[in-house]
């Protein structure tokens, strides 16, 4: 049989792969099936620039459709992948047809973890993954009217920012003791709880939900408490769950993801994982993790290319991310996650640009930089190569960054 890579899932991870395995020489078949009707396309601006009509569809595209023709990619959109053959190496799509492989790749992503409130149901709740979910929403925002976000990680914070944007009030419901909490340091959480405040937000931390409640359409949001927050449009953001269910069925290897080597291959040497589905080992951490980012989807994508395509490269990326809110730009490079000490430069309790930087055992392991590229920038290029830095000199702003990364 002639070379045949199927892509399933059709994302970030799946359109550089497509592009890899043609720049690494891949001159077999490529079929990209995925679930969604739409060539694959960005995700981030859902939250952010497509949420409030700065972007269009078109915008969004991570290629442009004629790049799928003249890579001669067999696209098998709005299709869905239900089974997984391994010792036929074939795949079997919703409607029953079948589909033979030589190198199967799974870029399959993640899925909104779904909390069954009562009267999520109702017309006005809405998840945000995909650009479908997000097109209905615009029925439901407008100057003047309320939302709910349910959660305060990234992506509810990025909505309740785009929401003030075009005039909404909105109130974002935390369970938690303080945003962000899972992924920042509590100087982080108290600057955005700030920021979000001034622009109008109203943050309710450590604050269960009750019901979502109304007749048909949502009207508020009942608190654990008792009270009732009025609400157009509830938006839930409490984080996603990988897509393994095929990968499980088809007896790979699940360690939170579809588990895979630094080579992005799984325990079947002739299929590879990559993205927010796959769980890899990090040697810059020295611990396996599943991401979710851009950053990750994309480069490990470009290591299961090289793979399939036998040349085979450990990935060891250091994993970064962004997020945007009003005029911040938050970018962080590598993983806080151990923190036991956190030293701030610039002032994070007023003005709007700071950086924190996270240290475990006093080694320096993360930066997250509010509109400061150049404390990114070093501290990226510091982490990469295992530089560590003095938290003194880090905390004096009348040293500039590039002397303390020296
Ligand atoms: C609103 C929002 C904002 C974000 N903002 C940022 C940001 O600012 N920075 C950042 O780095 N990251 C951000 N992310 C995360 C980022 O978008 C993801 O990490 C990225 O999309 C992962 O890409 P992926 O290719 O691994 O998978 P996904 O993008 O999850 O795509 C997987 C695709 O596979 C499809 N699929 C699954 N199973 C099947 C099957 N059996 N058959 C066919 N198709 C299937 C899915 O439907 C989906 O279309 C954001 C995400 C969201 C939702």
């Amino acid at each position: 049989m002639s070379e045949h890579c199927i892509i399933i899932g059709a994302s970030h991870a799946a359109a550089q792969l497509v592009s890899s395995l043609r720049q690494e020489g891949w001159e077999g078949k490529i079929s990209l099936i995925g679930d969604e009707p739409h060539l694959p396309y960005h995700r981030p601006p859902l939250s952010k620039a497509f949420f409030v009509g700065e972007k269009t569809e078109e915008d969004l595209l991570i290629r442009a459709a004629d790049f799928y023709v003249k890579n001669n990619v067999d696209l098998l959109l709005g299709s869905r992948v239900t089974n997984i053959d391994r010792d036929a190496k074939k795949v079997t799509l919703e409607d029953g047809a079948e589909i033979s492989y030589t190198k199967l790749a799974l870029t399959t992503g993640a899925r909104v973890r779904k909390i069954p409130f009562t009267g999520s149901e109702l017309a006005g709740v809405f998840y945000m993954r995909d650009l479908n979910d997000v097109k209905q929403t615009h029925k439901f925002t407008g100057p003047g009217k309320s939302a709910v976000i349910i959660g305060g990680g990234y992506i509810g914070l990025e909505t309740a920012a785009s929401l003030r944007k075009i005039g909404m009030s909105v109130t974002v419901i935390e369970t938690m003791s303080r945003v962000l909490q899972r992924v920042t340091a509590p100087e982080v959480s108290a600057f955005y709880t700030r920021i979000h405040t001034e622009e109008g937000v109203d943050i309710r931390t450590e604050a269960g939900v009750d019901a979502i409640v109304g007749d048909k359409h949502v009207e508020g949001v009942r608190l654990a408490d008792g009270t009732t927050v009025a609400a157009d449009l509830v938006v839930i953001g409490v984080g996603v769950i990988p897509n393994i269910e095929l990968a499980e069925a088809a007896g790979l290897t699940i360690d939170n993801g579809v588990a895979v080597d630094e080579f992005a291959t799984t325990n079947d040497p002739d299929i590879f994982a990559a993205g927010d589905c796959s769980n890899h080992y990090n040697p810059i951490y020295d611990r396996k993790l599943r991401l979710e980012s851009v950053q990750n989807a994309t480069d490990q994508a470009k290591i299961a290319a090289k793979s399939i395509c036998g040349k085979p490269v450990a990935y060891n990326a250091l994993p970064w991310f962004w997020s945007d809110q009003y005029d911040l730009k938050l970018q962080i490079a590598g993983l806080s996650q151990g923190f036991d000490e956190v030293i701030i430069r610039g002032n994070s309790e007023q003005g709007r640009s700071f950086a924190a930087f996270y240290f475990c055992e006093g080694r320096f392991i993360a930066v997250d930089a509010v509109n400061r590229p150049k404390e990114f920038m070093m501290s990226k290029r510091a982490l990469t190569t295992g530089q560590t830095a003095d938290p003194v000199k880090l905390a004096d702003e009348s040293i500039e960054i590039k002397d303390v990364f020296n």
